[in-house]
């Protein structure tokens, strides 16, 4: 790795695990929380979990799996070039979505709305739970025991409420400090992985038309570029030139941008990082362009009526997988089940929330299909 700059994240300076743990003698300390990462259930479940399109719809959309891994290239290069921690950038983007219920958003919804009375729902914190509790790998411990600083990165946003139960993780939400840069670049790198890979997934389910797209000047600009250059591309490479194209100019928007924020407020460690202003930022005017684009994005395709009639179906199954559960705990699978405990409802929520696409509606069959077994 090249040399980092001195308000990086340094492995060797992490403020450490919670649970003593081996020593690594060929790994970075970020590596290895990447490796844990890797080979958890949890990452492997990403594979059958909605980004935008539910799995079974075809093979070719993005799944949250083929999502995080897109999002761990774009902050790993960002890193890079910036001279920060591109392992501890991998690690945080490569968990960052584990927490996510089946079918996505609505799926989140209806947990959240489920477990109203109860603490609620919220993917970020569930991402956490599942790294520091709900892995079952060790002997000695719950969890994948990963460093203060991955852990960090995975809490995105969190309620003032919430935050005072997380203790030291959940500080810098009262205080109002930032979190390491690294973990600044992985909540960018999540914007600007959805938005182009949902241009390409929308278009290519045909719910959005290419010269719909055409008035949104950020896809404008750079479809207009490729087509100077080759006046008679079509089809699927006009889309590829374009959206790789999109994705270089907010890449290097957001390392230029936040390289000039870091000359200007010159933080000489991390300490002095997490008491700046957010600074990974984009310039104004791509700011600007990408609020474009997710308001495109938002009432062309995530608000169409076919992604909300799967959305209202979603939120159904998860609505009635909680009712038969919380109805009768004996339904559940035995090691979810508590005599008497009351963090029953929040073993349901976190049976529910494992479940892939797949598994919640051959769930929601097995319990409601009176024809089924
Ligand atoms: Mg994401």
């Amino acid at each position: 790795m090249p040399e980092l700059a001195p308000y990086a994240v340094s492995a060797a300076t992490t403020r450490g695990r919670q649970f003593p743990d081996s020593e690594a003698s060929h790994r970075s300390e970020f590596q290895r929380d990447r490796d844990r990462i890797v080979h958890s259930t949890a990452f492997r479940r990403l594979e059958y979990k909605t980004q935008v399109f539910v799995n079974h719809e075809g093979d070719l959309f993005r799944t949250r799996l083929t999502h995080s891994l897109e999002v761990a290239q774009i902050a790993r290069a960002i890193a890079r070039a910036l001279q920060l921690n591109e392992d501890l950038a991998e690690a945080i983007s490569l968990a960052h979505d584990l927490g996510h219920t089946p079918f996505g958003h609505a799926g989140q919804d209806a947990l959240n709305d489920c477990m109203r009375d109860h603490g609620g729902f919220e993917h970020n914190l569930q991402s956490l739970r599942i790294v520091d509790l709900l892995e079952e790998r060790y002997a000695a411990f719950d969890g994948l025991n990963l460093c203060f600083e991955t852990r960090e990165g995975i809490v995105k946003h969190c309620s003032p409420e919430n935050a005072r139960r997380l203790g030291e993780l959940g500080e810098r939400f009262i205080v109002g400090r930032q979190p390491s840069l690294e973990a600044q670049i992985c909540n960018l790198a999540d914007e600007i992985a959805y938005n182009n890979h949902d241009v390409d997934d929308g278009l290519r389910s045909g719910l959005i038309r290419l010269e719909q797209l055409e008035e949104v000047s950020l896809f404008a600009r750079h479809v207009d570029e490729v087509r100077r250059a080759y006046p008679d591309l079509g089809g699927r490479r006009l889309i590829h030139e374009t959206i790789r194209r999109m994705i270089n100019t907010q890449v290097c928007d957001l390392v230029e941008t936040t390289a000039g924020k870091l000359a200007r407020h010159a933080p000489r460690d991390l300490a002095e990082v997490r008491l700046a202003p957010v600074l990974v930022a984009f310039s104004p005017e791509c700011f600007e362009a990408q609020r474009l684009m997710k308001r495109f994005l938002r009432t062309q395709l995530y608000q169409h009526y076919q992604v909300l009639r799967m959305a209202s179906k979603a939120r159904r199954i998860v609505r009635d997988l909680f009712v038969a559960f919380t109805g009768d705990p004996r339904l559940l699978p035995p090691q979810y089940q508590g005599i008497g405990d009351s963090d029953q409802l929040r073993r349901v929520a976190d049976y529910i929330a494992g479940m892939t696409d797949r598994y919640a509606i051959k769930e929601h069959r097995r319990l409601y299909a009176v024809s089924d077994s």
